[in-house]
């Protein structure tokens, strides 16, 4: 059991805000109530300089304690929609001083107030405590848990991921989740090299997560950025796992500020993580339909182009031509944006009757000058076609 040093502090600011919905966790807006992690996974990318957590990362917890309140009156101004996502790679909002701190809790009842669509990512089972309201706001706004997974037994979990729950509790939370009508989804990442990025430990979690009905499956591969979150990742591996430490300084040798492994090491895990959709069924990015008609038209497109790449780099498909209408499409809402939060008399509902208008007089081609991504806009826009992210096509459904 971990001891820790509760540190609370005030928060003048609660919501950071993204100018359009992120791929990863649908978060447009985002908070954390902790800050700090004791559950202590020795990979934590928290770690890293670049995060400027100070003290000891999984002793010194510090507590936002009154974000409750600073969040109720910032979700009364806000004035685009989106998903409110809770959790991030420095912080689990419900490790085990959740239990009695309660802010969760108490966030949760301020959303459900709000009819905000959430998310929520944790490694946590504690997450079941707080079912009731997460379910009330499914049935309101939409909600989505979205749960860490790497492993098949908790004998390897338990090295590495020493104070979050067990591989079985995370299941079972998830199914739960499922059962009262929510979203779910598994960040299958990181996947370390070797010890479970292994074509056998990621079948098994391929076909744990298709047991469990969840609605997609995010694979991904371990970063480790120079300076501390390295140094500390390599002395545990050198006491764990010796014999793979020459492996691991090739592929983390170019020491990268992203962290990221070498290209040969990508290339072959890319090709495994396609095959684990493929097998499994089961969609490697966020479907469509657990944003669809939850976030602004215009956040759908960017949601669905850009996980359109991710499913592409997967499949080592050539991806230049979509990532220059992706940029330009991005610049050109951005502008229009800033456009409409200079009046406050404007709304951001603007943008998705300008797309609708752009989309049926054929010129969204102008803007983003790729024919092919047009049309598929429009039959977004226009027809509400579903991107399905096996499949990587679009399919018409009646609304
Ligand atoms: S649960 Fe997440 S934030 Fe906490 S230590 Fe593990 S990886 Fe880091």
């Amino acid at each position: 059991v971990s001891s820790i040093r509760k540190n609370y502090k005030d928060v003048k600011k609660v919501l950071h805000k993204h100018d359009l919905t992120s791929f990863f966790n649908l978060s447009k807006y985002g908070f954390s109530p902790y800050r700090a992690c004791e559950h202590g996974c020795l990979y934590c990318d928290g770690r890293a300089e670049k995060y400027y957590v100070e003290g000891e990362f999984d002793k010194d917890i510090i507590i936002r304690r009154n974000l409750p309140e600073i969040l109720d009156l910032e979700l009364s101004k806000i004035r685009e929609k989106g998903f409110v996502c809770i959790g991030s790679g420095v912080s689990d909002p419900y490790q085990p001083v959740e239990e009695d701190e309660l802010i969760m809790r108490k966030c949760a009842e301020i959303l459900h107030k709000h009819s905000v669509p959430v998310v929520v990512m944790t490694k946590s089972a504690l997450v079941l405590r707080d079912l009731d309201i997460w379910g009330e706001i499914n049935r309101k706004s939409g909600f989505l848990l979205m749960m860490s997974c790497t492993w098949n037994n908790d004998e390897m979990r338990k090295k590495i991921e020493p104070h979050a729950s067990s591989v079985e509790e995370r299941i079972s939370a998830l199914t739960d989740f499922k059962d009262s009508g929510c979203f779910t989804g598994v960040l299958a990442m990181p996947f370390l090299p070797l010890i479970s990025e292994t074509e056998e430990n990621m079948f098994q979690i391929a076909k744990m997560c298709k047991d469990s009905k969840v609605d997609f499956m995010m694979p991904g591969g371990l970063t480790l950025r120079p300076g501390v979150q390295k140094d500390i990742f390599f002395k545990h591996l050198t006491s764990h796992y010796p014999e793979y430490v020459s492996t691991y300084e090739k592929i983390y040798g170019e020491n990268r500020q992203s962290g990221a492994p070498s290209a040969f090491w990508y290339d072959k895990m890319s090709f495994l993580y396609t095959k684990m959709s493929e097998l499994s069924g089961v969609s490697s990015v966020i479907p469509h339909y657990i944003y669809r008609n939850k976030v602004a038209i215009f956040d759908e497109i960017f949601l669905i182009l850009t996980t359109m790449k991710i499913i592409y780099d997967f499949k080592g498909i050539t991806t230049s031509r979509l990532s220059k209408a992706i940029s330009k499409y991005s610049e050109w809402i951005i502008t229009e944006k800033k456009a409409i939060n200079r009046s406050k008399k404007r709304r951001y509902e603007e943008l998705d009757q300008l797309l609708m208008y752009m989309c049926q007089k054929n010129s969204m081609d102008t803007i983003i000058q790729n024919e092919k991504v047009s049309e598929l806009i429009k039959k977004v826009v226009v027809e509400r076609a579903v991107f399905n992210g096996v499949t990587g096509r679009l399919h018409q459904i009646a609304d």
